[in-house]
């Protein structure tokens, strides 16, 4: 509000007459600027504010493969690099995210629905706080061009076929909607390709991939066969990283032949060229010098498949911890879990069998599939000295799963942890199995119920479930030590009983081992003579060997 004086007013001289000039003042009043409102801001992508629209990525050209990075990851190191070397292979450019670390879990609840499971949280937060780094370094429209990101998926009873839509919602919430992401269904082998042919999912791009999970899976179960045993602190681990870089070099230099239809797979049934690489990295274990008579417990690893093979973070780094706490750690293969893919084909066609055309060939030929897995499989363990472990059979699994679990029921890895457990148990594979379960999975859940009624059944099973949510790493791995402490009792009185059987001290075993010099290589295989322990194996074979070289001597 403003006055204004009439020239009236401003006459006036006196006081009396300026007040009364007063009176004459006429007030004037200022319009207040009339202030655009605000439009109101965009609701949280959670909120359902219009008719969902299903996530379609702008294609993905041919023409644009040699400019822009492939981007994936979820798995462990090993097999991460080695996928790289066989992207690279195909012409594309590759990079692994980063190992998931808490704060990645944090970011994952942020930007996407906070209820869901762990795994879900740890991967989508991973994504977007590295693409939300790269987008403060480079700004988003630079990283919606230079970048897209493949990742698997499915359908089914769990959140595993949700984990793109997860993806697409933190992509929303920050602010990189028009990022690309391409879906890698597990439905068949040879998808075709992604809209715009710059992915292409072809036989090569898969068998890549799975010979690469075949190859990295033994040369992981040697591994942690050895690094308990290693007379020179880190030398296991050297010699695992320069294996690997080797795999990796050998992937992306792979021969590409057979063209991209069968003749492709039949190259690499047959090729010697992964073998020659396996030998290569079984020459660098050789060498590594072992004490293989320390008593330890042997942690048969199982749980959710994401929690049972990341190695960090998202499972409180449980590898390296139970190995710092004394165990020798029998890790869980991604082979397996591929083999139990297709026992799930297999077992949904043989139930359609006579009520759908064609269910019974289509059986038959799945199970040709998993048994060339196999074959695969024990070729590479062959090809490093036999040492790694051979795959449990899934129809072994389901047989001993079935009276606590439904082997249709196939959410997540379904009846097989039951399974896993008693055939790990039974069979004297593991003194303990260490279960890593998901907080808010629910096939995870319903495994560790029927638990339950299986530990009722075998009450000697050593069974350490961890709820895994990101916090309460203590209380998690207190609990698992209560058990291994167990373990390390039932490892050592093993131990002990077999010392008794054999008259052997530790120190006559030494001396024992030292005239087989065959027993100094790290890949030998030593058989397995009814016990779970490497040093009570290791023990009963070498008064086996002892034995016979005195039979054969007299
Ligand atoms: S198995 Fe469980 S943790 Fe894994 S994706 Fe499914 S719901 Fe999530």
């Amino acid at each position: 509000m403003t006055t204004e004086a009439t020239p009236r007013a401003a006459a006036d001289a006196t006081p009396h007459r300026a007040w009364k000039s007063l009176q004459n003042v006429r007030i004037v009043k200022e319009e207040a600027p009339v202030r655009e409102r605000p439009a109101p801001a965009p609701p949280p992508a959670r909120m359902a504010a219009a008719p969902y629209q299903a996530y379609k990525p702008r294609p993905f050209t041919r023409a644009e493969r040699e400019q822009v990075t492939v981007l994936f990851g979820g798995l462990h190191w090993r097999v991460e690099r080695v996928i790289q070397g066989a992207l690279e292979n195909l012409g594309y450019n590759a990079r692994v995210l980063p190992t998931a670390t808490t704060a990645d879990l944090m970011k994952g609840r942020e930007v996407a629905d906070i209820g869901q499971c762990c795994p879900t949280s740890f991967t989508t937060g991973n994504l977007a706080n590295f693409l939300g780094g790269e987008a403060a370094r480079l700004g988003a429209e630079e990283v919606n061009q230079r970048y897209v990101y493949v990742t698997a998926g499915s359908c089914g009873a769990c959140r595993f076929g949700q984990y793109h839509q997860s993806y697409e919602l933190a992509l929303r919430n920050t602010g990189l909607s028009s990022f690309r992401m391409f879906l890698l269904g597990q439905e068949g082998l040879d998808q075709g390709a992604a809209p715009g042919g710059g992915l292409e999912l072809n036989l090569p791009f898969t068998l890549g991939a799975v010979w690469a999970i075949v190859l990295t899976d033994v040369v992981q179960d040697l591994e942690y066969q050895i690094r308990p045993y290693e007379k020179n602190p880190g030398e296991t681990d050297r010699v695992a990283r320069e294996s690997v870089e080797l795999l990796y070099e050998a992937f992306r230099r792979r021969p590409l032949r057979g063209g991209d239809k069968l003749g492709s797979v039949v190259w690499h049934l047959s090729t010697g060229y992964f073998v020659d690489a396996m030998r290569e990295v079984r020459r660098r274990f050789d060498a590594i010098e072992l004490d293989r008579l320390r008593v330890k417990p042997v942690v048969k690893i199982t749980g959710e498949f994401y929690l049972q093979t990341v190695e960090g973070d998202p499972n409180h780094n449980i590898h390296r911890w139970l190995e710092t706490e004394g165990a020798e750690v029998y890790p869980a293969g991604i082979t397996v879990w591929l083999d139990y893919l297709m026992r799930l084909g297999v077992q949904d066609l043989e139930d359609r069998a006579g009520l759908r055309r064609g269910a019974r060939t289509k059986a038959l030929a799945l199970r040709s599939v998993q048994r060339l897995l196999r074959w695969t499989h024990d070729r590479m363990r062959r090809a490093l000295g036999g040492a790694p472990r051979a795959m449990p059979e899934q129809n072994e699994l389901r047989r001993l799963a079935a009276p606590w679990f439904n082997s249709r029921l196939n959410g997540g890895e379904g009846d097989m942890l039951v399974g896993k457990a008693l055939w790990a148990h039974q069979n004297k594979k593991a003194h303990m199995i260490c279960e890593l379960s998901p907080y808010s999975c629910m096939p995870n859940t319903m495994s560790v119920g029927a638990m339950a009624g299986v530990l009722g059944k075998h009450p000697d099973l050593l069974y350490a479930p961890i709820e895994i949510k990101g916090d309460a790493e203590v209380h998690a791995l207190s609990r698992c030590q209560m058990i291994l402490t167990e373990a390390k009792k039932r490892a050592q009185r093993e131990f002990d009983a077999v010392l008794v059987q054999t008259g052997h001290t530790p120190d006559s075993l030494r001396a024992a081992a030292a005239r087989h010099p065959e027993l100094a290589c790290a890949t030998v295989p030593i058989p397995r003579y009814g016990v779970a322990g490497g040093a009570a194996n290791f023990a009963l074979h070498v008064a086996a060997l002892d034995k016979a070289a005195a039979r054969s001597a007299a």
